[in-house]
């Protein structure tokens, strides 16, 4: 038997492939504009609308498929007595954006499933959204951007994209997306459809930008290879509405999230718990939401490291003598920190600006001993693990400059870098015959406790993976 989906929004398709339900789409094809005018001309409650809406396209479809489940699904936005329906024009979206801004709306979301032309289930969700006040030049920005994405959305905006327009939120991501998979699934579950009934898991990463993290990539590839019900996306979020988004994602039902720039102190701050690594680093990149909606903050940027070294290091042992590190950053302290941890007996730290390094050594107490810049070669035919943790070697930035004449024979060499996977530092060290390891297995491995908190499953690196990345 096969499952209809009478819609060809691809958001829902999205949900239900996410959720690993066999399904087509066939669009139904419907005035949806015509039928909800006459609806509210006829005094038909804001509440039943989306409901006739969705069986009228689940009855067409099903009339023609007899045999199949067939799904129709419809939402509408209420407010103040007035439907809003799909934008039909730039003009008449600043017209609605207008009358939403710092207002609450209904969402009302319907589900309804036909088998032989007639109807076998229905289930309806209403979702109430508080979006904040917003300027005309706020929402004439808005649609510049956003157009495209919300001309076909009842509601007139993007939720996923745009979380960060919301105050307040007593709803469920599902129903806003416009499919109340949780309920869909139950049924069809219970029709011996779907092989579970649990709701699908989503996770996100939340920058600012954060349409180059390559993490959605990651996460999706290990979804769909432990054959996982979910999702994992990326949100831009504006640094000042950084922690009210995270609360209104975790109202929705979010299981947890990565965090980049610049949001690691804030993710790290909003956090009900923190890691004892997290609170060293001074810094989140990984968030996990539990079953009461509280937030356990982590740092994994150091495990990251410390599992890339000894899965591709050969005979690395990080109390095998003293590191190097060059670099003083963000990612330099991750890495002194989980280096400390793994048992290093001793770190030379430096860096181009020595006043950063000098801080560092100061707040992490550990054997740290800073050296110039200019110095960092006289330590080399002294240790064991040599680390660029500067930008030094990114495409469009210039090679880190360093002969490795004396570096000990038996040294091990990693970049934190990534662009390009084979830096010149690591070049370099490869053909002198050093063992060398390149960092876009630290961008992996940091994605691993998140992942196996968030799904339950413990994901593997393989080299499918790293190809996917880098390609
Ligand atoms: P950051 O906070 O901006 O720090 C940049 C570091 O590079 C500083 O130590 C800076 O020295 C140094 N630097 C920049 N230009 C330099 C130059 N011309 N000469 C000498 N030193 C220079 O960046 P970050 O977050 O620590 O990241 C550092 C690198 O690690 C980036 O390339 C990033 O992509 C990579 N990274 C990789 C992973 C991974 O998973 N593999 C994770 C995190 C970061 P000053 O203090 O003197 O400016």
């Amino acid at each position: 038997m096969d499952f209809i989906l009478a819609s060809q929004s691809e958001t829902r398709c999205r949900v239900l492939r996410n959720a690993t339900v066999s399904f087509y789409n066939i669009s139904p094809n419907i005035d949806e504009i015509s039928i909800i005018k006459s609806l509210v001309n006829d005094g038909t409650p804001h509440s039943d609308i989306p409901n006739v809406l969705a069986e009228f396209k689940a009855k067409k479809i099903s009339a023609k498929n007899i045999d199949s489940w067939v799904l129709g699904c419809d939402q509408i936005l209420s407010l103040g007595g007035k439907v809003f329906s799909k934008p039909s024009s730039k003009k008449k979206l600043l017209e609605n954006l207008t009358q939403m801004a710092g207002k609450t709306h209904q969402l009302i979301t319907a589900n309804v499933i036909y088998k032989g032309a007639k109807p076998m289930w229905r289930y309806t969700a209403v979702s109430h959204l508080t979006m904040y006040p917003m300027t005309q030049g706020e929402i004439q920005s808005f649609i510049t951007n956003f157009w495209l994405e919300v001309q076909n959305s009842s509601a007139g905006y993007c939720f996923e994209k745009t979380p960060h327009l919301f105050s307040k939120i007593k709803g469920n991501w599902f129903d806003i997306m416009g499919i109340s998979i949780t309920q869909v699934l139950n049924f069809l579950h219970q029709h011996n459809y779907a092989r579970t009934a649990s709701t699908p898991k989503i996770a996100a990463v939340l920058g600012c930008p954060v349409s180059h993290s390559k993490s959605p990539l990651i996460h999706r590839h290990w979804l769909q290879k432990n054959n996982i019900c979910g999702d994992y996306i990326a949100i831009d979020i504006p640094e000042k509405n950084f922690s009210n988004t995270v609360k209104v994602l975790v109202d929705v039902g979010i299981s947890g999230f990565n965090v980049t720039l610049p949001h690691k102190e804030t993710a790290l701050n909003l956090a009900h718990s923190k890691t004892k690594l997290a609170l060293e680093i001074g810094a989140a990149n990984t968030l996990i939401v539990d079953s009461n909606g509280d937030i356990k903050a982590d740092n994994t940027d150091g495990y990251g490291f410390i599992s890339n070294l000894e899965a591709n290091g050969g005979n690395w042992l990080p109390g095998a003598g003293p590191a190097l590190v060059m670099g003083a950053g963000g990612a330099a302290r991750a890495i002194l920190v989980s280096l400390l941890e793994a048992g290093a007996p001793k770190i030379y730290l430096t860096n181009r600006t020595k006043r950063r390094a000098q801080n560092l050594s100061e707040e992490l107490l550990g054997k740290i001993e800073v050296i110039d810049w200019d110095e960092k070669e006289k330590l080399l035919s002294t240790i064991s693990t040599l680390v660029n943790a500067t930008s030094l070697g990114m495409t469009g930035k210039p090679a880190l400059t360093i002969s490795l004449k004396t570096l000990n024979k038996k040294a091990l060499v990693t970049d934190l870098v990534y662009t390009p996977v084979n830096t010149p530092l690591l070049a370099q060290a490869k053909n002198a015959g050093y063992n060398t390891v390149s960092g876009i297995g630290m961008l992996l491995y940091q994605g691993v406790p998140g992942f196996h908190q968030w799904f339950g499953v413990l994901p593997k690196v393989d080299q499918e993976l790293i190809k996917l990345v880098t390609k």
